[in-house]
């Protein structure tokens, strides 16, 4: 639009400047041409005269050619030729060109003295000394040609305006398509993360710098989503590869905590267990998401009593919801049967209620409430314990992020949780969302729909 008003404008002071250019130099052209021919029929005339050619009277009384000639004697009065009462009173001047305005009419006049020279005029016999020859045109039938132009000019530069405008606008919007297509790609990939996206070039399209930076741009994504793909297969095959270490790191373990020969050796042993139990955690953690961003982890959609998997997943929090006095309490209402894969629901609520009894504060409880809808189920997850603050609160999705005032290793968090939370509701379809207060407590709603639509 900004290119179209530019362009109209630039366009409208050019015309306006043509048109003025043209207007003035024909004014000028008709203003001399009107001259050249006053002065002309003068002279012919006067030369006429002085060859005494007789028929140059009735010539200049009736001759169209002569149309702009009247003949005065040497007193200034009128013989023949063309009369007007204005032109008669003009004073004489001998061969100068001019202009003269009458009543607000103006004139182009041109005079000159024919003398006398071979003893009197043939006819008539009043110009004894000599006749004045008076060229005259009125400039008002160039003011009239000047005032047409004027309108035509004032009718025409609006539909010159109006094309160019129309003209402009398709061209600029043919040219910056190309633009247009870069923006809208580069909206889509970062707001929906979607590297896979290339910007659409036209068939056809001419091999312009647009074209080329389309190109070298689609070139460039290529080359992200190479590397994207690549460092998630390197997440993947690291973590496949780390299972068994730790599987060997964790058994091995345990086996030395059982014939530990005493304190020193048995807390040594179990810090082995407990933190290859930690690792273990984060590894299967890491290759879920792995797996959901490679797009390689599959559903194996069943029946799920919702209510049952959070019964699971509250028992597996019990022992250390015990250790910090919190009671986990559950509203559950009936049938929360959703289509979906049992083991990665129940790592999501696992996940959820042993976040909330982690961050929950000593004696305070835990509440799981369900409700099933018309399409979805929606199962929230209570405490009332140390809260999110706002600016923490958008960033908790991400992996490996930790609110800076749990990390530290009472916890035994590594940030990883919520991240694959989200993915695996979101590989079912459905959404998860936060409310929380600092210092009051979090709220975790996980919604999910009754029958099973993959998410893309
Ligand atoms: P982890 O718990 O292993 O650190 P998560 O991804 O589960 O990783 O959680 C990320 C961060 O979100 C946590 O470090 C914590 O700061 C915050 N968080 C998660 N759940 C809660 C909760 N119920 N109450 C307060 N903070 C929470």
């Amino acid at each position: 639009m900004r290119i179209t008003v530019w362009y109209t404008s630039f366009m409208l002071v050019l015309t306006a400047v043509v048109f003025a250019t043209v207007a003035v130099v024909s004014y000028r052209l008709s203003i001399d041409n009107v001259e050249k021919d006053v002065m002309a029929q003068v002279s012919l005339v006067a030369s006429k005269l002085n060859s005494f050619e007789r028929d140059v009277f009735g010539k200049v009384e009736s001759d169209e050619e002569f149309k702009n000639v009247s003949l005065y004697d040497a007193n200034g009065k009128y013989i023949l030729g063309q009369y007007n009462y204005d032109i008669a009173n003009i004073k004489f001047e001998d061969a100068k060109m001019r202009r003269e305005t009458i009543d607000g009419k103006e004139y182009i006049v041109y005079d000159v003295f024919s003398v006398n020279r071979r003893g009197g005029m043939p006819k008539p016999d009043k110009a004894d000394s000599g006749i004045w020859i008076r060229g005259t045109e009125s400039v008002n039938s160039t003011a009239v040609l000047r005032k047409t132009a004027f309108w035509v000019i004032l009718a025409v530069i609006p539909v010159i305006l109006l094309l160019a405008a129309l003209g402009g606008y398709y061209i600029s919007k043919k040219a910056l398509l190309p633009i247009n297509n870069i923006v809208k790609t580069a909206m889509n990939i970062s707001s929906k993360g979607d590297v896979k996206q290339r910007i659409a070039t036209t068939a056809g399209a001419p091999r312009d710098e647009l074209y080329n930076l389309t190109v070298t741009l689609n070139a460039m994504l290529d080359k992200i989503e190479d590397l994207i793909n690549r460092e998630k297969q390197f997440t993947s095959d690291a973590s496949h590869e780390l299972r068994t270490p730790i599987s060997v790191i964790l058994a091995q373990g345990e086996y030395l905590a059982e014939i530990a020969q005493n304190e020193k050796e048995a807390e040594l042993a179990s810090n082995i267990v407990s933190k290859a139990k930690q690792m273990s955690d984060l590894v299967s953690k890491l290759l879920i998401l792995a797996r959901i961003d490679l797009k390689r982890q599959n559903i194996n959609a069943e029946k799920v009593d919702l209510a049952v998997v959070c019964d699971i997943a509250s028992d597996a929090a019990e022992v250390y919801a015990k250790e910090k006095n919190i009671s986990i309490t559950s509203d559950l209402g009936e049938n929360l049967i959703v289509e979906a894969d049992e083991t990665l629901i129940l790592s999501v609520f696992t996940n959820l209620i042993s976040n909330a009894v982690k961050y929950g504060k000593c004696g305070g409880s835990v509440n799981i409430s369900g409700r099933r809808g018309e399409c979805i189920t929606t199962i929230t997850v209570k405490d009332d314990g140390m809260g999110i603050s706002d600016e923490h609160k958008d960033k908790i999705w991400d992996r490996f992020y930790r609110a800076d005032d749990v990390r530290n290793d009472e916890y035994a968090s590594c940030g990883l949780g919520l991240a694959m939370v989200k993915a695996i509701v979101e590989l079912h379809g459905g959404s998860v969302a936060v409310r929380s207060k600092e210092n009051e407590g979090s709220e975790f709603e996980v919604t999910l729909k009754n029958t099973l639509k993959q998410s893309e």
